[in-house]
């Protein structure tokens, strides 16, 4: 998407060859604007599927899944972020392990907003590696639901993520896929 292409190279921030900072229109701040017209391109791809819920991950995957969620006119369910295991029952878990900050948290799923007839889109900010994205598939998986598809808005193309997904049988679409970094540069694949 040229429009998030552009913003990403006038406001973006690569503070190492494999990390971008986007503080100013999707992480610290959020665009509105933007992240409608990002809404409405992830709810004219996947239309048509039969989804019944967006599914995020908290907290940075929110602005544009309730925007997609809104424009798509189906509920928004959030994958929390918990330091450790939780003991409720009525939670699915699953292990991750951040790619920004190197710590594990449990990815955490209620059992109340899912079911195995929920055919969900998963949206995200980025993709790098795949741990929140696939540690989301396993929960949905525990839930029986199924995975229509995996939208993101900025995928580090030079990261192992999107294999990971595809060779799990998920098509992944990304707005916008950065080819390689630099703290000068930013190519786009
Ligand atoms: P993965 O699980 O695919 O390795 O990483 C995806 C998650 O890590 C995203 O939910 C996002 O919050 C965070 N992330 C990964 N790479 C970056 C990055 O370059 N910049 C920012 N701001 N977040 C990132």
């Amino acid at each position: 998407m040229r429009l998030l292409e552009e913003r990403i190279l006038k406001e973006g921030r690569a503070v190492s060859e494999d990390i971008l900072r986007v503080d100013t229109f999707i992480n610290h701040q959020v665009d509105p604007e933007l992240m409608e017209k990002c809404a409405r391109d992830f709810a004219s791809h996947f239309k048509g599927m039969g989804i019944t819920k967006v599914v995020t991950i908290e907290s940075s995957g929110i602005a544009p899944a309730l925007m997609t969620a809104s424009e798509m006119g189906i509920p928004l369910v959030i994958l929390k972020k918990q330091p450790s295991k939780a003991l409720n029952d009525n939670l699915y878990q699953a292990m991750v392990t951040s790619f920004t900050k190197g710590t594990n948290y449990e990815l955490t799923l209620s059992k109340d907003v899912i079911s195995e007839n929920d055919h969900v889109l998963l949206i995200d900010d980025f993709l790098a590696n795949g741990e929140a994205a696939t540690a989301a598939v396993r929960l949905l998986r525990m839930a029986h639901a199924t995975v229509a598809g995996v939208g993101i808005l900025i995928e580090k193309a030079f990261q192992p993520g999107r294999e990971k997904l595809t060779d799990a049988g998920f098509e992944v679409y990304s707005l916008a896929r950065i080819e390689s970094m630099s703290k000068d540069n930013i190519t786009f694949a």
